[in-house]
């Protein structure tokens, strides 16, 4: 059991976050995670309405992974 993650304009579980990542401009090297999936300034997208936010705006469901599917 646990809650879901949802959108805080349409409430659909359909959300995406991008993690960031460095490169060195020259070598192509491996530099950082500047930002990864869980971090709360991920960016986060609805696929739903479109709603473009941060991680740490989504709103924790009541629902249980169970009933979602
Ligand atoms: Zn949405």
């Amino acid at each position: 059991m646990g809650t879901l993650l949802v959108c805080p304009k349409c409430g659909s579980t359909e959300v995406a976050v991008t993690a960031e990542e460095m490169f060195m401009v020259n070598t192509g090297d491996h530099y950082c995670h500047s930002v990864k999936t869980h971090d709360h300034n991920a960016k986060a997208d609805c696929l739903g309405c479109r709603w473009e936010g941060q991680r740490a705006h989504l709103l924790e469901s009541a629902y249980r992974i169970e009933d979602a599917r």
